[in-house]
């Protein structure tokens, strides 16, 4: 039987868990809902029952484990946990580990999809790499010289906050104007709610509340309003690739997570705007792509650091 691991990735909405081989390839997978307003022990026990799910299928070496909170993966400890703060100071690898029997490392969520975008995705072949996840919030990975960068104490990456604009709307990082504030699915829906002031015209205007999805919807029938906010969206984005190209020098750009999905909209605005900014030898250089792996992003990245261990890849 070929070596296969656990990958797990614990969000804030949803835990998936896969099995995975040597190779990449899944060999069973599960998910469930997250009990996010649980205790530490109901999120320890859900994650073990989703495992007990999947390890019939083989005999997994490690667990590994994504995890959107800022994680320091030298010490395999939880430093931060906005998202599922009862996570905060709890010692989830060593009491998952002493539940299911097996070593366990943990990873963040935004690493391990840019790990498992590198591995398996549209990142293969990038030596040099920047991963950024659009969704709810904005999440980032490096892939340095061919492995995962983490900084001093794990931390790196954090694309998402990135000051834009030092008087722009407040970020829950405790800045002003990070990426996240204007790139984001939330920070769409701000944006369209400005642009609907100029366009008293669009369909959205008569609305009270609505989502990202509508602000996409409105712009694929043409609503200038939503147009103009991808547009901003896709603008700012750019401008803080610029400077990532500038100081990385990366041969590729992988863009990953929800908002990517309305990729025609934006993505024009951003490689203009990239260009505008960044060197010129390093900005034609680098290949913008869109992610291929979807949700199984993080758990294959969260599976690929399992497989490291401690020794890291
Ligand atoms: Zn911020």
């Amino acid at each position: 039987m070929p070596l296969s691991v656990i990958g797990v990735d614990l969000g804030g909405t949803n835990i998936r868990a896969a099995m995975v081989d040597e190779d990449g390839a899944v060999r069973a997978r599960s998910s469930s809902p997250t009990p996010n307003r649980g205790s530490v022990y109901e999120l320890t026990n859900a994650v073990r029952e989703l495992i007990s799910n999947i390890d019939k299928s083989g005999e997994p070496a490690a667990i590994g484990l994504a995890l959107a909170a800022v994680t320091d993966p030298f010490r395999n400890r939880i430093s931060e946990s906005p998202n599922l703060p009862q996570l905060d100071g709890y010692d989830l690898p060593f009491e998952l580990g002493r539940k299911t029997g097996l070593p366990v490392y943990l990873e963040n969520d935004a690493t391990a999809a840019a790990v498992g975008e590198h591995w398996l995705g549209a990142g293969q072949g990038f030596e040099n790499m920047i991963c950024v996840t659009m969704g709810t919030g904005i999440g980032g990975g490096l892939i340095l010289n061919g492995r995962a960068y983490y900084g001093a104490e794990g931390s790196a990456g954090e694309i998402g906050h990135i000051c834009m604009d030092e008087n722009g709307p407040p970020c829950g990082c405790g800045s002003n104007g990070c990426l996240e504030q204007y790139s984001s699915g939330t920070a769409i829906v701000r944006i369209a709610k400005e642009a609907i002031e100029r366009f008293p015209a669009s369909p959205l205007h008569s609305r009270f509340e609505f989502t990202a999805e509508d602000v996409y919807s409105a712009a694929l029938d043409g609503d200038k309003a939503s147009v103009q906010a991808f547009e901003e969206t896709g603008r700012r984005l750019g401008t803080a690739l610029a400077a990532l190209v500038n100081v990385l020098n990366p041969d590729g750009i992988v863009i990953a997570g929800g908002v990517a999905n309305s990729w025609d909209l934006f993505i024009d605005s951003t490689k203009l705007e990239l260009q505008k900014r960044a060197f010129q030898q390093p900005a034609e250089r680098v290949k913008i792509v869109r992610g291929t792996l979807g949700d199984d992003a993080g758990v294959l990245g969260a599976a690929k650091r399992a497989f490291s261990g401690k020794g890291f890849s």
